[in-house]
């Protein structure tokens, strides 16, 4: 796929077309050149990104989601809540690691832009016109990777990687299946969570 595929795939994904996605995209394949690996197809890589909760700008998580292939689904995604637009991208085999930031050169033209405009007096960006929308996609997408990121140097991460487990089995007291590691065992029956009782 190329970069551009990707990119418009990206937006299919996350339901509309703003320049934080975008930002987020550039940020994940700008991780991957520099790693020198292809995006991850199983979970070969593990990103952590930076957003936090009910602020502006989350949108780059389902950037980098789509641009590295790490995915909240696959579970080789993790958030550390610090409210910045940055993730490291780590490949799990080797622990080579490193760390790209929004770098905010276009922060004036994106603020004073109709789609911020309109984002700012409450409009849902999905309900803001297509071509508004694009203009911000457009400008991020189109600017030098110098004025929309920070690549930092590659280092090692301190990872330390369980091994995935296998196989589910239906708990005994309510019958839904759950994954052998989420089974608690309470007098001789195997149980899921809450079911059991415990916390976790
Ligand atoms: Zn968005
Ligand atoms: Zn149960």
């Amino acid at each position: 796929m190329n970069d551009k595929d990707i990119l418009m795939d990206a937006l299919k994904f996350h339901g509309h077309k703003c320049w934080a996605s975008v930002v987020g995209v550039r940020a994940g394949l700008a991780a991957l050149r520099t790693l020198g690996v292809p995006r991850s197809g199983g979970t070969q890589l593990f990103a952590v990104v930076e957003t936090g909760e009910e602020h502006g700008g989350m949108c780059f998580g389902d950037g980098v989601q789509y641009g590295t292939g790490c995915t909240f689904g696959k579970g080789n995604l993790s958030k550390k809540p610090l409210g910045k637009l940055a993730v490291t991208l780590i490949e799990k085999d080797s622990n080579c690691a490193v760390r790209v930031s929004y770098k905010p050169t276009l922060r004036k033209q994106i603020a004073e832009s109709a789609f911020m405009q309109k984002r700012a007096a409450g409009i849902m960006a999905d309900e803001i016109p297509e071509e508004e929308q694009m203009e911000l996609v457009n400008l991020v997408w189109g600017a030098l990777e110098d004025d929309v990121i920070t690549i930092g140097e590659v280092f090692e991460y301190d990872g330390n990687w369980l091994p995935e487990v296998m196989g589910f089995q239906p708990c005994g007291v309510c019958g839904e299946m759950t994954a052998l590691a989420y089974l608690r065992v309470v007098g001789t029956k195997q149980m899921c969570i809450p079911c059991s009782g415990y916390e976790r």
